[in-house]
């Protein structure tokens, strides 16, 4: 079975973005900037933004964060997203999810410009995907697409296999795929014998956030697996297949497969990355 190195991926990706920023400021020119907004403190988004903060700042581009508290009225969040909108230095604005439930989180994400959306969530960014022509497309599928290529995984004619549809990964990613003429079972919590399904899949995208949720043999032999899930559990993190107690069966029968840690994780913010630098992009052509 082939591992497929999204941590050695995701590292090349962003070695080349800081060429890229290095190269537009060695001819004078601003680097990309992108705007975070953090609402509220959960511990998981806090430590999110920073490694989302970090990586921009390593590669060279600039990142302002505004952290605001959850009793912030949701008209001064909307008129922060509204200025960043008009301010001509901010490239890329991105809300971290989820916001606290109090929060009408579509209409704020509606108030970014589309143009400056950079997890492409935008009602916009979702039509234009689904009409084949995305201006910017949501970072964990595009990882998922990108590791697929740059490991030169035939998608089109292929039967694909998602399980999860919602609107962060399971969905954008079927629309993907469909793009690129795999046929396309979408997969979810209503799905009857999930496993007779798997096994007749080429390739099967895992993102319901279940450990143990398959087992190796409802794969076929030579299958590829895309385990996109992040389970937290006793033993470590674990996806919905990838996990220590599973890996020697699945090395026996898969032809590839993303490890947890270390596969579609580390591609997420990669393709965060890229997706700024390509705003800054088009919007300075
Ligand atoms: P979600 O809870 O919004 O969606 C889960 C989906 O899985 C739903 O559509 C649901 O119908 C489906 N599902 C749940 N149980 C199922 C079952 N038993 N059989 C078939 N389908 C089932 O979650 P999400 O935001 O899409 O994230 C999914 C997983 O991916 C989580 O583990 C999350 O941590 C992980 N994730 C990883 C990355 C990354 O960068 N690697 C990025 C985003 C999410």
């Amino acid at each position: 079975m082939k591992i497929i190195d999204g941590k050695a991926c995701a590292q090349q990706i962003k070695a080349q973005i800081a060429k890229e920023v290095e190269m537009i400021k060695a001819i004078g020119f601003r680097v990309p900037k992108l705007a975070i907004i953090l609402v509220g403190d959960r511990p998981d988004s806090m430590s999110y933004v920073k490694s989302k903060e970090k990586t921009c700042l390593s590669l060279g581009m600039d990142c302002q964060t505004y952290l605001l508290p959850a009793t912030t009225a949701e008209r001064d969040i909307l008129d922060l997203v509204d200025r960043l909108n008009n301010d001509r230095s901010v490239d890329a604005v991105l809300i971290q999810l989820p916001l606290p439930d109090h929060y009408d989180s579509a209409r704020i994400l509606e108030s970014i410009d589309y143009r400056k959306d950079a997890d492409g969530l935008h009602l916009m960014n979702v039509g234009l995907l689904h009409l084949g022509e995305p201006y910017v497309m949501p970072c964990t599928p595009k990882g998922i697409m990108t590791l697929l290529e740059t490991n030169n995984i035939e998608v089109a004619g292929q039967h694909a296999v998602v399980i999860g549809r919602s609107q962060l990964v399971g969905e954008p990613t079927a629309q993907l795929l469909i793009r690129q003429n795999a046929t396309v079972t979408l997969c979810h919590s209503h799905t009857r014998h999930l496993s007779d399904i798997t096994r007749i899949g080429d390739i099967i995208i895992t993102a319901a956030g279940h450990p143990n949720l398959l087992k190796p043999e409802d794969f076929k032999e030579g299958a590829i697996l895309i385990d996109v899930a992040i389970n937290r559990t006793e033993e470590g993190l674990e996806g919905d297949v990838y996990s220590p107690r599973t890996r020697e069966a699945l090395e026996q029968r898969l032809g590839a497969a993303t490890p947890v840690p270390g596969g579609v994780g580390p591609m997420t913010i990669a393709m965060l990355m890229q997706n700024v630098l390509d705003m800054y992009k088009t919007r300075n052509k």
